[in-house]
């Protein structure tokens, strides 16, 4: 049967490199029993040859169509299809602890995709993405870089990140208008541990970051005062931009101490 042609909406962009797919392959390193969660599996660019690895391996894809032919183009291996929409998929339901998260995730929904995969965080074992190239650099950037942000933070509070290749466009069809990256994220369990409450940390990024050019002291005002920064030894006046991850976890990890001090 002919393949439905690619839904723009849907962010597919197929991968048909040969090439390309050994190196993602080889690169996760996939080991028969391994619990696999593939992120738009599409056509099965990636889901086959994992399969013939030996895992088992479930799979989120919201095109129904495409969910629907997948188990039959993999006639007797362990797989299975949710024709969910991954953004809304409760990863409490696979069961505890060393899932391997994988996808070539579709680029228009992929920071928010990789924000809830990431509140799960502490179920995988490693996590394998293709992303726009410029996202997996504003998440590997160095703090004082332009490219430093909210991804940055978010993603370095919870996980080692180790970008692996660049992928040009010519390796998908239909080809998309930019460069991709294929990264590795590895969740850490020591940083992540020091956060006292993830809610409160993910507030004082996003608001940190909503004005990085204002200094800290005024980004932060409804939150912390200028006097309670330099407590934690942090310069009201520098931008949020200067700020390494353990800076930001200090600065929630003291309103959670104000807030449970508040309940006593
Ligand atoms: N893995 C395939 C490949 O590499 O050829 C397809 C990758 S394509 C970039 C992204 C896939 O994600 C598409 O199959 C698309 O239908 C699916 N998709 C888009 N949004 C989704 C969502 N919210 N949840 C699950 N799958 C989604």
């Amino acid at each position: 049967m002919k393949d439905a042609p690619a839904r723009k909406h849907l962010g597919q962009n197929f991968l048909h490199d040969p090439q390309i797919i050994d190196k993602i392959v080889e690169s996760i390193g996939p080991s028969a029993g391994d619990k696999l969660v593939e992120i738009g599996p599409g056509r099965g660019a990636i889901t086959g040859p994992l399969l013939d690895a030996g895992v088992c391996l479930t799979a989120l894809e919201l095109d129904q169509e495409l969910a629907a032919a997948l188990p039959g183009r993999f006639p007797g291996a362990d797989l299975t299809v949710h024709p969910v929409d991954a953004l809304k998929f409760d990863f409490a339901v696979l069961g505890s602890g060393d899932l391997r998260l994988v996808g070539n995730l579709p680029y228009n929904v992929s920071t928010p995709l990789l924000f809830h995969v990431l509140a799960s965080a502490a179920k995988f074992r490693d996590l394998h993405v293709m992303l726009q190239k410029e996202v997996v650099l504003r998440m590997a950037a160095d703090p004082g870089s332009r490219a430093y942000g909210r991804l940055s933070v978010a993603v370095g509070a919870r996980c080692r990140i180790t970008p692996l290749f660049r992928i040009g466009p010519g390796a998908f069809k239909p080809a998309p208008k930019v460069d991709s990256m294929f990264v590795r994220l590895t969740p850490d369990a020591q940083v992540r541990s020091q956060i006292s409450s993830e809610p409160l940390f993910d507030r004082v990024v996003t608001q940190a970051f909503s004005q990085r050019r204002k200094q800290l002291a005024n980004g932060l005002k409804t939150l912390i005062s200028a006097a309670e920064l330099r407590e934690l030894n942090i310069d009201p006046a520098c931008r949020a931009e200067t700020l390494q991850v353990a800076d930001f976890i200090g600065i929630a990890n003291a309103l959670a101490r104000r807030e449970s001090a508040l309940k006593r």
